[in-house]
C-alpha cells in the first residue's frame, strides 16, 4: 500500500474495480481544493455487491470464531502497517490535523478490530438444559445475513471499523458505503482487505445516500441496515426498511448535556470542555456542547472557559500547532454560522468568544462559546455539529437534570462534581446512552456506545454490538428412550 497515494477502486466480490456511476469531487476542507474525483458505483455494481455478499454468506457464516478472529487481527495489522498513509488520507479528506488523525483515529480503528477478534471467541449466553421434561434446549447465536452499513464523514475509518468489525466477527457478510465526502481512507485499505478476506465477504462501494444508499437499503437480499448519520436519514431508512422488514441499527445525532455543579474542579471542567466540546471541530455526536452551570460556579466558568476556548489553535501552517480542523464542507460551515447568527439575534444570548467564519482558505469556523442561553432556545435544543458550546445557568440540581433530559437526543452526557454520591444519583437519572463523571467523550472498545430516544438504538463497540449483529435461536431436542 505504498503508492499511489489516492486509491479510487471499489471492492466488489474480491475484485478492485473502477466505479461506473457518477463522478464525485473529493475536497480537502482545510483548503477547499479538489483532491481527486471518485467514480461511484453504478446501480449494476450495487446489485453485484449485494449478490456477492449473498453468495459469500453461505461459507463465511460457517467459519469458526477463531477463523474470523484471524482475519480481523490481520486487518488490524494492515491498518497499523499503513498508519502514515491512512492518517494522511484522513487528514487530507477531513482537514483534521495529521498528528491527531495518527494518534487518535488510526490507533483506535486498529483496536476495534482487535477487540472484536477477541470478543467473538468468548461470548456468553444462557445455559443449555432441560426446561421442558424430556427435552434439552440450547441457545445459538447466528449471523443475520447480508448487512448494508452506511457511515458518516466525521471519523471515516473509525466509523468503518465500528460497522465492519462486529458484523464480520458475528459471521455476516457486508456491503459498506462510506460517506460520499470521505471515501479515501477505506478505499486505500481495500487492497489489503481484498487479500485478507474471501471474495464477497466485505464489499466497499461509494455513492450518495439517495442513489447508492437507498438502493442498498431497499434491496430484498439485504437483511439488516446499519447507519450512523442524521435523524432524518434514519427516518428515511426506517421507512424503506419497513417494506422488507429489515433489522436496523441506528446511531443518530446527539446534543450532550454537561452538568457542572458548584463543587466541581473548575480547572478540570475548563480543560475537559475545551478539549471535548471542540474536538474534531465539534463534529462529534457526543461533543460536550450543552453546558448547565450552577449559579455558584457559573460566572467564573464562563470567564475561564471563554479564555481557554479563545486559545484553541487552528488553520496554522504547521500541523502540530493545530488542535482542531475545519468543518467538512462550506455547506456545514454555513449551517453552523446560521445557527450562531440566529442565536445571537436573541437579546439574552451573549457571545463570549468566536462566532465568526474564519477568514482565509478552508471551511473553518471560530471556536465559539455562547452564554446566557435558555432551555427553549434553538441553539440549546438542536444539534449544531460544529465548534459551538452553550452555557445555561441553573440553581437547583434537579432543574439541571430535568433540562438535560428535555431533549429529543439521548446519546451522551456528563456530570462534574467532587461529590461522588451526587454524581451517581445524577447519572442514574440522566436518560442518555452514556454518562461520564468528571470527564467526557472517552470511549473504550469494551464498552457499549449508542443512544436512546431520537439518537437511535443499537450499540456500537462492546460485546453488545456482537449481539446486535446476530440473532438468537432456540434449538430443542426431544429425548428418545429414557436411560433408566
Ligand atoms: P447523513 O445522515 O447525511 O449521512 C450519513 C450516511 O447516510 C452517508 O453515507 C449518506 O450517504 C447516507 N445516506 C444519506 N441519505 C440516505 C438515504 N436516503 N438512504 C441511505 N443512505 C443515506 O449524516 P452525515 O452528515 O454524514 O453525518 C452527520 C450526522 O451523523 C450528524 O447528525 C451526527 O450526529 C451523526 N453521527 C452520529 C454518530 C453516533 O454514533 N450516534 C456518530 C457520528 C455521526
Amino acid at each position: 500500500m505504498s503508492e499511489p497515494i489516492l486509491y479510487s477502486a471499489l471492492l466488489i466480490d474480491g475484485q478492485l474495480v473502477a466505479g461506473e456511476g457518477l463522478a464525485e469531487a473529493i475536497i480537502n476542507p482545510a483548503s477547499g481544493e479538489v483532491l481527486t474525483s471518485i467514480t461511484e458505483a453504478s446501480l449494476e455494481q450495487v446489485e453485484a455487491a449485494v449478490q456477492a455478499a449473498h453468495r459469500a454468506f453461505a461459507s463465511w457464516s460457517r467459519t469458526t470464531p477463531a477463523q474470523r478472529a484471524t482475519a480481523l487481527l490481520a486487518i488490524a495489522d494492515a491498518i497499523e502497517q499503513n498508519v502514515e498513509q491512512l492518517a494522511r488520507l484522513e487528514s487530507l479528506n477531513c482537514g483534521k490535523p495529521l498528528h491527531l488523525a495518527r494518534q487518535d483515529d488510526i490507533s483506535a480503528t486498529a483496536d476495534v478490530f482487535r477487540f472484536f477478534a477477541g470478543a467473538v471467541r468468548c461470548q456468553q449466553g444462557q445455559l443449555a438444559g432441560e426446561y421442558v421434561p424430556g427435552h434439552t434446549s440450547m441457545v445459538r447465536r447466528d449471523p443475520v445475513g447480508v448487512v448494508a452499513s452506511i457511515a458518516p464523514w466525521n471519523y471515516p475509518l473509525m466509523m468503518a471499523a465500528w460497522k465492519i468489525a462486529p458484523a464480520l466477527a458475528a459471521g455476516n457478510t457486508l456491503i459498506f458505503k462510506p460517506s460520499e465526502h470521505t471515501p479515501l481512507s477505506i478505499l486505500a485499505l481495500a487492497p489489503a482487505l481484498a487479500k485478507i478476506l474471501p471474495p464477497g465477504v466485505l464489499n466497499i462501494i461509494c455513492g450518495g445516500g439517495e442513489g447508492v444508499g437507498s438502493q442498498l437499503v431497499g434491496h430484498p437480499r439485504v437483511r439488516m441496515v446499519s447507519l450512523t448519520g442524521d435523524i432524518v436519514t434514519g427516518q428515511k431508512i426506517l421507512q424503506s426498511a419497513a417494506r422488507t422488514l429489515k433489522r436496523t441499527h441506528l446511531e443518530l445525532g446527539g446534543k450532550a448535556p454537561v452538568i457542572v455543579c458548584n463543587d466541581a474542579d473548575i480547572e478540570a471542567v475548563v480543560e475537559g470542555i475545551r478539549t471535548h466540546g471542540y474536538y474534531n471541530a465539534g463534529q462529534d455526536c457526543t461533543a460536550a456542547c450543552r453546558i448547565y452551570a450552577q449559579a455558584g460556579i457559573h460566572d467564573r466558568l464562563v470567564a475561564e472557559l471563554g479564555d481557554a476556548v479563545a486559545s484553541i489553535s487552528f488553520a496554522r501552517k504547521k500541523d502540530s500547532d493545530n488542535q482542531i480542523g475545519p468543518l467538512i464542507s462550506a455547506r456545514q460551515r454555513d449551517r453552523v454560522a446560521s445557527f450562531v447568527e440566529r442565536a445571537l439575534g436573541q437579546p439574552h444570548i451573549e457571545r463570549v468568544t468566536g462566532a465568526a467564519v474564519h477568514s482565509g482558505p478552508g471551511f473553518y469556523y471560530q471556536p465559539t462559546l455562547l452564554a446566557g442561553c435558555k432551555q427553549g432556545d434553538e441553539i440549546v435544543q438542536r444539534e449544531v455539529f460544529g465548534p459551538v458550546v452553550t452555557v445555561t445557568r441553573f440553581d437547583q440540581l434537579s432543574q439541571a437534570v430535568d433540562w438535560a433530559n428535555d431533549s429529543e437526543y439521548g446519546l451522551a452526557s456528563s456530570v462534574w462534581t467532587q461529590n461522588l454520591d451526587k454524581a451517581m444519583q445524577v447519572a442514574a437519572r440522566l436518560q442518555y446512552g452514556c454518562t461520564w463523571i468528571n470527564t467526557h467523550f472517552m470511549l473504550a472498545s469494551e464498552m457499549p456506545h449508542g443512544g436512546l430516544k431520537r439518537s437511535g438504538y443499537g450499540k456500537d463497540l462492546s460485546s453488545d454490538s456482537l449481539q446486535d449483529y446476530s440473532v438468537v435461536r432456540h434449538i430443542m431436542a426431544r429425548h428418545g428412550q429414557q436411560l433408566d
